[in-house]
């Protein structure tokens, strides 16, 4: 397939790599970053999307997503796909996906889970928005870059779906964190609460897989100063998108908004900016209790 690649940032250029390896014919741009190994380099967006067939964006936020749009989308061969695989707001992924159909364009808004891990190894799980055969164009692709692709229902829903997904894990890391905290103040070895929570009730992703406390369970940022992973400045982007879709769709979501007051808290007036997003557990063993 001929594919445009934009945003070849930390996401980005591993999984247009992956795509490249496999033998599709892959062109990239973006403003900053290298080209990765097999990508052919184009000098503007523009050129990057013409006569392709499917176009994928990694991009930061929903203003560059939708600048990038309104470029590209007049320099797309009619019936190709817009491929955005950004987190972005609900409201600008169904934005462009209009602009794209009314353009005779197919369009899927595909966020991912998985990390800069998983983008490398070819594991990120696509969470997808968009008409079946939209979908269908993409799901090849998705296949290479990914392990899983579910598709969410029509244009903004895989959005939802991620916001939805980070909201509870961004709640779930917190209650996390704390309970570790007050687990040593109640003299609780760590490695016992481990061995309880984590087969008990009380057991989560966050406890589980990615446990905050440093020795304890399976590798994780944690045993490693609390390098990212997956930063705490992201958790905040993701929570603050929550909330915002909370608040168009009018939805009570107090524990959403408890933890992205507690994430800006931490990212802009401690010390969590660049830390991983578990490093919440460090920051609560050295508090005390409000009164
Ligand atoms: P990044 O900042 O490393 O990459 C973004 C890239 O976009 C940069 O290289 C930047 O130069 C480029 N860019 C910005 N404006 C551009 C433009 N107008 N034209 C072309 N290129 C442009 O970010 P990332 O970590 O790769 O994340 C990308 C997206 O994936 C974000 O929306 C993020 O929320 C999401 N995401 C990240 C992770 C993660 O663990 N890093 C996990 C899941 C989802």
């Amino acid at each position: 397939m001929k594919i445009g690649f934009i945003g070849l940032g930390n996401m980005g250029a591993p999984m247009a790599k992956n795509l490249a390896a496999t033998g599709h014919d892959v062109t990239g741009f973006d403003t900053v970053a290298a080209m990765p190994e097999g990508v052919t380099a184009a000098t503007s967006a523009t050129e990057a999307a013409t006569g392709q067939e499917v176009v994928i964006t990694m991009l930061p936020n929903g203003t560059i997503l939708r600048a990038v749009a309104a470029e590209i989308i007049p320099a797309m061969a009619q019936g190709a796909a817009f491929v955005d695989c950004s987190t972005v707001d609900v409201e600008s992924a169904r934005a462009v996906a209009a602009q794209a159909e009314a353009a005779g364009l197919l369009a899927v808004d595909a966020p991912v889970s998985g990390g800069v891990g998983g983008a490398a190894a070819g594991t990120l799980t696509f969470m997808a928005g968009g008409s079946d055969a939209a979908f269908a164009k993409a799901q090849p692709l998705f296949e290479i870059m990914g392990q899983k692709a579910v598709h969410c229902g029509p244009a903004g829903n895989g959005q939802a779906a991620k916001i939805c997904n980070n909201m509870i894990l961004g709640v779930t890391m917190i209650a996390t964190c704390e309970a570790f905290a007050l687990a040593d103040k109640l003299g609780l070895d760590r490695q016992a609460m481990f061995d309880v929570v984590s087969t008990s009730s009380g057991y989560s992703w966050t406890m589980n897989a990615y446990c905050p406390a440093p020795g304890i369970g399976p590798q994780s940022p944690a045993d490693n100063g609390y390098q990212p992973g997956f930063a705490a400045d992201l958790m905040l982007k993701d929570l603050r998108l929550s909330q915002q879709a909370a608040e168009a769709a009018d939805a009570d979501t107090p524990m959403g908004q408890a933890a992205t007051d507690l994430y800006a808290q931490f990212v802009e007036n401690e010390d969590g900016t660049g830390k991983d997003f578990s490093a919440m557990l460090p920051r609560f063993e050295s508090r005390h209790r409000e009164s």
